[in-house]
């Protein structure tokens, strides 16, 4: 079991950010704000896929007047990302924003990150204060150390958190990001000691989907692990379904989210397999799409070892030379020929 790290608690509109709610999965979608239609469909579509707050960028006038009418179309909260400009930050709290994201460090003058603060407050949204290794101006040489980087990252933010505090404003969430995994995990640790705001965890630019996988999963792994990070966003550059799914798989590898559909185990396969595994794997996996049951399904691909290694599956389809042996809970219940085995998987799940 996890034990969290203690943090008051943060509303994103009906999202709750911190301690003592589950971890909290975001995303940003990656039309065009103005192109209402594709937006809408694209939170949609997050939301469906279980990303529980969504990000939208507001970089002008129309995009903001646009937020605004997206808000009215969806379910789930909306974070406006802001830059830059502290008007956008004002009209996207003013159009109803849950939460927005903000770099201070690049908001002109303090008179505007202070009115920034006051609209926030007036309209009870929070603010995630996210700093980026590589928008801090002194970290942008070649020649400063690792621990010099994280220092001057742990100084901005504090800096930041501060200039809201002697606002007392409070309801923040904080998020120092890198695109190296080691100083994510070590400023993130550091941060995670000096205050007890929630924090925002995530590697930016972490590539490609296939690239992206294993460093989002190792960095936000190690945090989450240690009780670290009370909402996280996987970064990929491609389609923000990928991001939501990969976080869905850390978050319930880490047992921090309840799997709400089957998992299926699929033995690895080796010389012992008595029929392509891969092949009826993707079977099984198919046949599962309309199952909504926290189940475990196993395939194997012997009945030398499967029935061993799947012993806690809920059910488990063991492979012989065209047939299958299928187990509940660890019990052999049948032996079904190979053209068989989905329905008779199907028909076992129902019984369940
Ligand atoms: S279940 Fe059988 S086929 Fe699959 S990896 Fe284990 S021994 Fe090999």
């Amino acid at each position: 079991m996890i034990k969290r790290r203690k943090t008051i608690t943060v509303k994103a509109g009906s999202v709750k950010i911190g301690s003592a709610w589950p971890v909290v999965i975001q995303s940003m979608t990656k039309v065009p704000t103005v192109d209402l239609a594709r937006c809408v469909r694209q939170v949609n579509k997050l939301a469906q896929a279980g990303c529980q707050l969504v990000r939208v960028a507001v970089p002008t006038r129309a995009d903001t007047a646009a937020f605004a009418k997206i808000i009215q179309k969806v379910a789930v909260p909306l974070i406006a990302d802001i830059h830059f400009s502290a008007r956008r930050a004002i009209e996207a709290i003013e159009a109803g924003a849950a939460k927005i994201r903000l770099n201070p460090g690049n908001i002109k003058d303090r008179e505007s990150i202070h009115r920034i603060i006051d609209a926030a407050k007036m309209h009870k949204v929070a603010i995630r204060i996210g700093i980026n290794e590589a928008s801090i101006r002194d970290l942008r040489a070649q020649d400063v150390s690792p621990s010099k980087r994280t220092a001057l990252m742990l100084k901005e933010m504090k800096k930041y958190v501060r200039l809201f505090e002697e606002r007392s404003f409070t309801q923040l969430v904080l998020s120092a990001k890198s695109s190296d995994t080691w100083r994510t995990i070590e400023i993130n640790r550091i941060i995670a000691e000096t205050c007890d705001y929630p924090i925002h965890l995530g590697l930016t630019h972490a590539g490609l989907p296939e690239d992206a996988q294993v460093p989002s999963a190792i960095t936000l792994g190690a945090l989450l692990a240690e009780g670290i990070g009370d909402t996280i966003r996987v970064s990929v550059a491609g389609d923000p379904i990928e991001e939501t799914r990969i976080a869905k798989q850390i978050l319930i590898a880490l047992g921090l989210h309840k799997c709400s559909r089957p998992e299926l185990i699929v033995c690895p396969t080796c010389a012992r397999a008595q029929t392509d595994v891969i092949k009826l794997a993707r079977r099984v996996k198919n046949a599962l799409k309309g199952v909504d049951k926290p189940l475990r399904v196993a395939v194997m691909g012997c009945i030398v070892n499967g029935p061993g290694e799947a012993a806690d599956a809920d059910l488990a389809v063991c492979a012989g030379k065209s047939k299958a042996y299928l187990y509940r809970k660890g019990r052999r219940i049948s032996i079904v020929p190979e053209g068989k085995i989905i329905p008779r998987l199907l028909k076992e799940l129902k019984n369940l």
